[in-house]
């Protein structure tokens, strides 16, 4: 941490508290998530699975992790600071997000959600404090703390505790064979919250949330059924049957219809009727009026301007020569904007990556011995972002306290299995250029300095407090 100033604080969780601070030699804004120092397990666990997916999974619109280092037994992630989250904009917008600016992030989430379907990762988390936005208006998913390996059949997953009033109803109903469909039913409730500025089914409890499902979505499938009548927790418990209609635009008549549709299509009690994310992403709600091919080039212009001044997208000259030795840790970055044709002719202008001017800042022994290169060849395969060789390499908090500068993962491993750095702060690049904040930031910054987030997720209960009006409304 010495060698980063700390500006402030922008976020807590129950895991731990996210600072943002300034690199002391080059000036860069990160954010750093430090993790609580708790005696159990779980702390370190959920740190080492989000290092470990961060690590390998990379993709324009998930946050981009620049180093890690252990201090004082404290996991450290360092983060390229995002300027905001889509919750803080819902706290500025009461009734909901613009449905241009709606259609833009939703493509944009959809997009991360994808990419990790399609590396069979589920993050099991997904909600409005977990999407970052830029300043420019590009989304970033966070928090990677419980995301994980979809289990082949017969494997079961182990119980965590994500929030609540985003869980699907197998996931409350501990049903062990749950899988992608439940990143697309968190979506579905983020959906209307960003739409009309309430949370969909704020809960207090299973029960509660459970009712609330039945209530406004459907009852609940055999299976599920069954589960629920079985579990002791549940003893005597009846859930009302409810005669929904099957008509979204019914069902949901506060969202403009196409969008009703797409929530529609993601809250389905049966996991199995709930669409892929590739079907989301053609749904007609982001194909009608030319919205993709329109979008594209203005998204893909903002993630080049920010790709010239962000650290992630490392020219390969800096990749040290083993970075790549071995497959299985190479960085999984397919379906981008940037290196595929995934998004068909629109892509196809684009497949060779181009050299752009990016002007880095490298700086060796975290002391002002800079040099810098000034035009580099944009790699669509990036560097790896640390040399750090598998998550374990932090998982052994045991070591006494130390006030020893901290140690970023990075290169060469001490005998305690912690990587220490011969280039200490990493290889950074130039800050990225940030314009006065508008009100947003201000009202955020503002908020998050003087009283805690009531939406933390807290492991015991993990509910949140609606920010516009108690307890929501219908949608
Ligand atoms: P936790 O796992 O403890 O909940 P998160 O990763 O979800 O931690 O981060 C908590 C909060 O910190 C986020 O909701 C956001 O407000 C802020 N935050 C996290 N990462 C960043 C980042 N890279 N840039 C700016 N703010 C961030």
């Amino acid at each position: 941490m010495e060698m980063y100033e700390t500006l402030g604080k922008v976020g807590e969780g129950s895991y731990g508290t996210v600072m943002k601070c300034k690199h002391k030699n080059t000036g860069q804004i990160v954010a750093i998530k430090i993790f609580y120092e708790k005696p159990e397990k779980s702390v370190n666990k959920i740190a080492l699975r989000e290092i470990k997916f961060l690590k390998q999974f990379r993709h324009e619109n998930l946050v981009n992790l620049i180093e890690v280092f252990r201090q004082k037994k404290k996991i450290h992630l360092v983060f390229e600071f995002i300027d905001h989250t889509v919750l803080d904009e819902l706290q500025h917008y009461c009734h909901g997000l613009e449905s241009r600016r709606l259609r833009k992030y939703l493509f944009q989430i959809l997009r991360a959600v994808d990419y990790l379907h399609s590396n069979n990762i589920i993050h099991r988390d997904i909600k409005p404090e977990n999407i970052l936005v830029s300043q420019s208006g590009i989304t970033k998913l966070c928090d990677f703390g419980f995301a994980r390996t979809l289990a082949a059949p017969g494997d079961v997953y182990t119980d965590y505790v994500a929030t609540r009033w985003y869980r699907a109803p197998e996931l409350v109903l501990k049903d062990t064979s749950y899988g992608k469909p439940v990143d697309i039913w968190a979506l579905g409730c983020m959906i209307i919250e960003m739409a009309t500025g309430n949370p969909f089914l704020p809960s207090s409890s299973d029960l509660d949330l459970l009712h609330k499902i039945v209530s406004k979505v459907g009852n609940l499938t055999p299976h599920l059924q069954n589960i629920f009548s079985k579990n002791p927790i549940f003893t005597g418990v009846v859930l009302p049957q409810v005669q929904h209609t099957r008509n979204a635009r019914k069902k949901y008549p506060k969202l403009n219809g196409l969008l009703a549709d797409i929530v529609h299509a993601c809250l389905q009690i049966d996991p199995a009727e709930r669409m892929s994310s590739p079907e989301l992403l053609h749904h007609e709600y982001f194909t009608r009026d030319g919205f993709i091919e329109k979008f594209i080039p203005e998204l893909r212009a903002k993630l080049l301007q920010e790709a010239r001044v962000n650290s992630f997208i490392r020219p390969k000259t800096y990749c040290k020569e083993n970075e790549f030795k071995d497959d299985e840790r190479k960085i999984v970055y397919n379906n981008t904007l940037l290196s595929s044709s995934f998004w068909g002719k629109e892509m196809e202008k684009e497949k060779k990556p181009k050299e752009i001017k990016v002007r880095v800042i490298k700086v060796k022994g975290g002391k002002g011995d800079i040099s810098e290169l000034k035009k580099t060849e944009y790699e669509v395969e990036h560097c790896r972002q640390d040399g750090m060789e598998d998550a374990h390499a932090v998982s052994e908090d045991t070591r006494p306290a130390s006030s020893e500068p901290a140690s970023p993962v990075n290169s060469s491993t001490d005998s305690s299995g912690m990587k220490e750095d011969a280039q200490s702060g990493g290889y950074m690049t130039m800050p990225p250029i940030n314009p006065a904040c508008g009100n947003l930031m201000t009202a955020n910054l503002n908020s998050n300095l003087s009283h805690p987030n009531p939406r933390w997720r807290t492991q015991a209960d993990s509910d949140r407090v609606p920010h516009c009006r108690p307890g929501g409304s219908p949608v």
